[in-house]
């Protein structure tokens, strides 16, 4: 499992993969129902659903800085 760093809830990476495939950020991509992603800056990152991928892509940044800053 990994974390939605738009909202902090578990997302299964695995079973998003197997939904969505590699698509680069911004392409079109199927409507998953397990959740998303998208490539930023060398990672992937995985959302909870297409509302929080947008949030991600909007403001990608200041949301990884804010997830760097819980340690
Ligand atoms: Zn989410």
């Amino acid at each position: 499992m990994v974390i939605d760093i738009v909202c902090g809830k578990e997302v299964d990476k695995d079973a998003i993969n197997a939904a969505v495939g590699n698509v680069a950020a911004g392409a079109p991509e199927t409507d998953p129902t397990k959740g998303t992603k998208s490539f930023y800056n060398g990672t992937w990152y995985y959302f909870c659903s297409m509302a929080c991928r947008h949030a991600f892509v909007a403001t990608p940044d200041e949301l990884i800085e804010r997830e760097k800053g819980d340690d």
